[in-house]
């Protein structure tokens, strides 16, 4: 090999690892080639095993191909070929209909596609026109093959670890539940057993005042006990999709107006800053819809503790948005992408209760409405969660 090939290829190989993903590095390495080897046109295709066909995972048009990028039925006999012979194939085609045969001459190459050892497909070219492949252009094609192959196990590998690791996040999240939800529901049942058991000890007397407040707790846990439940069977009946949405005509504007006020009777020193354009009507379930933000106060309560809370809402042009902010301490960045996940909890010291099911709730709440809910948050500064609905065109 001579130098300006040596230099040509360690140019080619660091372009490739520059890339960030699979389809530019083909896209460097099919460019490369075009240097040495013509053709017009390129397919990757693989078996599909299940629907006993081929799919077309990468295709580039050059020259006179070019045009038919999106079309790459024309390789897929000699795909199905290389794949059956388990060899390369070469083939000559010719066209009838045109004056010019010239142009309608199509040389096409096969290459059968190795990848993990396991013939998985084939790469085809073609050429119009002519000259013909010959051994050179097999053994570059070739070549060109088996990087492909390992460009794309890479993909493949990197897929299968992504896939991996949320697997490995969700079992890890299963664990911790099974220990939160063993707490949480042991903490409310403690206390009302435990005042239960006090009121009832005929060795005592307790005084009016101290009976009502025993009450009033257990009371209070007996709420907090079949709130749990019922976020549990919420989210299990959302996962499975089995809830029945009433929807209706609605103004958030007046959803966020009701359900502060509300909030506001339980919370008489929560400060609530609404700033709220009228808003145009959406497609919703008012009852769902008043939960998620019922979900985002009870966060702001429990997590940024005396902090006020602004609620903006704002109309977009096909769109409404509502912005929920808290001056909290914030969560950080890299928690940020889980916490719409069912059961998950910013790791860390924990003095307060949950489960890790209200913004889940929530998430699927409003994907139900075609919506979308993310969060936006700058330690020590405070925490914002967006919540965007659809605005119906036929309302
Ligand atoms: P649950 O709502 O089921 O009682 P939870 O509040 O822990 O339990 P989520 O509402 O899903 O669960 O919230 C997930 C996590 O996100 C919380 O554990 C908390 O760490 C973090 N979080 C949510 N809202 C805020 C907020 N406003 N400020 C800071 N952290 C928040
Ligand atoms: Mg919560």
């Amino acid at each position: 090999m001579d130098k300006e090939t040596l230099s040509e290829l360690h140019r080619v190989f660091q372009q490739i690892h520059s890339k960030p993903n699979w389809k530019s590095e083909l896209d460097v390495l099919f460019g490369a080639m075009r240097g040495c080897f013509v053709f017009d046109n390129a397919a990757i295709y693989l078996e599909d095993r299940l629907a006993r066909g081929l799919d077309v995972i990468y295709a580039r048009a050059v020259g006179r191909g070019k045009g038919s990028e999106a079309d790459a039925a024309w390789g897929e006999n000699v795909a199905s070929e290389v794949i059956s012979s388990r060899r390369v194939i070469l083939e000559t085609s010719r066209g009838g209909k045109k004056q010019d045969e010239r142009v309608e001459r199509a040389f096409l190459l096969g290459i059968p596609l190795y990848i993990g050892g396991q013939l998985r497909g084939a790469m085809a070219f073609v050429r119009f026109g002519g000259p013909e492949y010959v051994d050179q252009h097999i053994h570059i094609a070739s070549l060109l093959t088996t990087w492909t192959a390992s460009v794309l196990e890479r993909k493949e590998l990197l897929e299968a670890r992504a896939e991996l690791d949320s697997v490995q996040r969700q079992m890890r999240l299963q664990d911790d539940f099974v220990s939160t939800i063993s707490h949480e529901l042991r903490t409310p049942l403690g206390f009302i057993k435990g005042y239960s058991t006090s009121l009832l000890r005929q060795d005592t007397t307790w005084d009016d005042a101290t009976q009502r407040e025993f009450l009033s707790i257990i009371d209070e846990e007996t709420d907090r006990l079949a709130k749990l439940i019922e976020d549990m069977l919420e989210s299990a009946r959302l996962q499975s999709k089995t809830i029945q949405f009433k929807f209706s005509p609605l103004r958030l504007d007046a959803l966020v107006r009701d359900v502060s006020a509300r909030v506001k009777t339980h919370h008489p020193d929560l400060k609530i800053d609404l700033k709220i354009e009228p808003l145009p009507q959406v497609l919703g379930d008012s009852v769902r819809l008043s939960q998620v933000l019922e979900n985002l106060f009870s966060n702001a309560i429990k997590y940024a503790p005396g902090s006020k809370i602004t609620i903006t809402a704002k109309r977009l042009a096909k769109k409404v948005r509502v912005y929920f902010s808290d001056q909290g301490e914030g969560i950080p960045e890299e928690f940020a992408p889980f916490l719409f996940e069912r059961f998950y909890r910013v790791p860390g010291e924990r003095t307060v209760t949950g489960t890790g099911l209200g913004l889940y709730i929530c998430k699927q709440i409003v994907m139900a409405h075609h919506g979308n809910i993310w969060v936006e948050s700058v330690l020590d500064r405070g925490t914002t969660f967006i919540i965007e609905l659809p605005i119906d065109p036929t309302l």
